[in-house]
């Protein structure tokens, strides 16, 4: 329970941050510290040196970026909840926000923290991916843009290169008119999903004109679910919902465990996602 003994400083501009990471030799960014803290203690992780971005002005904000919005990687979950523009344009924000740990996590943990941990459980990647983000890395090498879905490779695996910071997060707008919703049946000891859905729908008119469902905690990695798509034309009935449910993790590795064998969770995220997108459908404007 005592990590390895490791230098700290607090990085005073971005610049800064960028340049330490340049140098390697064993530097971490630290944010809330909240995922990265405990790993140091179990020595899964044993940095040689820490930098402290939570108080980097560059990391932080939330704004209007066109019909969409523009978050700073270093914003914490509970200024995520505080956000009208969020709970205005992209409620799911909200909602996810609320079932993740408590209020400590939520008022020290950072979005990007989650995101560039990516642990298969956590419940920010699966709303990235409903809502077709683009997140902004720096390194002091330059500036490059990843989807969400490309940025996602394993347990604990990003495209973020080892001199890279995730900077920024981009939510394009929603289809007009959009309803969401973010489900989750947690572990009861840990808190974290054994299986979370975020789902975003629209209609045009009667017809289902945008659907999306993106899952966590079901497999090693967030994913999204081709067959959801296939609601698209219908009339989102509960048949076409039973339909393009059916088999929400084909083709997916599916974690068990002695809590919640791979059986139980392959079923749930069907119950899951059935219900995630009736709601979703009946919020639809
Ligand atoms: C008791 C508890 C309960 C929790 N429950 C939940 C839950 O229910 N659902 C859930 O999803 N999560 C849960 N979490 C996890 C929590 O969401 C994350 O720990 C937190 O968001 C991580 O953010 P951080 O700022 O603390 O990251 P840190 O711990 O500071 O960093 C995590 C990792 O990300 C890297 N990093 C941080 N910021 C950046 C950046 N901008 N660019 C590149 N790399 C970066 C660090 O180097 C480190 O490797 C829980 C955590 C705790 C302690």
């Amino acid at each position: 329970m005592i990590p390895t003994s490791f230098d700290y400083v607090r990085a005073g501009s971005l610049k800064d941050a960028l340049g330490a990471l340049a140098a390697g030799g064993g530097t971490k960014v630290i944010s809330g510290g909240h995922s990265l803290l405990p790993i140091m203690k179990f020595r899964l992780a044993q940095p040689t040196r820490l930098v402290d971005i939570s108080r980097l002005d560059e990391l932080k904000g939330i704004a209007e970026k066109g019909r969409g919005a523009r978050i700073g990687a270093g914003t914490t979950y509970r200024e995520l909840l505080e956000s009208e523009l969020l709970r205005d344009r992209f409620p799911l924000m909200a909602e996810a926000s609320e079932t993740i740990g408590d209020l400590q996590v939520r008022n020290r943990g950072t979005v990007g923290g989650s995101l560039a941990h990516a642990d298969p459980a956590s419940d920010m990647p699966a709303v990235m991916l409903a809502l077709d983000a683009t997140f902004n890395l720096r390194s002091k090498r330059g500036k490059r843009s990843i989807k969400a879905r490309e940025f996602f490779q394993g347990a604990f695996t990003t495209a973020l290169a080892d001199d890279e910071l995730l900077t920024e997060i981009i939510l394009p707008a929603l289809p007009s008119g959009a309803g969401s919703v973010y489900s989750s049946q947690d572990h009861p000891a840990s808190g974290y999903a054994i299986v979370g859905v975020a789902a975003v729908v629209a209609r045009k008119g009667k017809t289902v004109s945008h659907a999306v469902a993106a899952f966590t905690g079901v497999g090693e990695v967030a994913f999204l679910c081709r067959s959801v798509e296939k609601l698209v034309g219908s009339q989102g009935e509960p048949e076409a919902i039973a339909r393009v449910t059916a088999d929400v993790t084909a083709g997916i590795e599916v974690n068990g465990d002695t809590f919640a064998p791979a059986e139980y969770r392959r079923h749930l995220a069907g119950v899951i996602a059935r219900r995630a997108l009736t709601t979703a459908l009946e919020r639809a404007g």
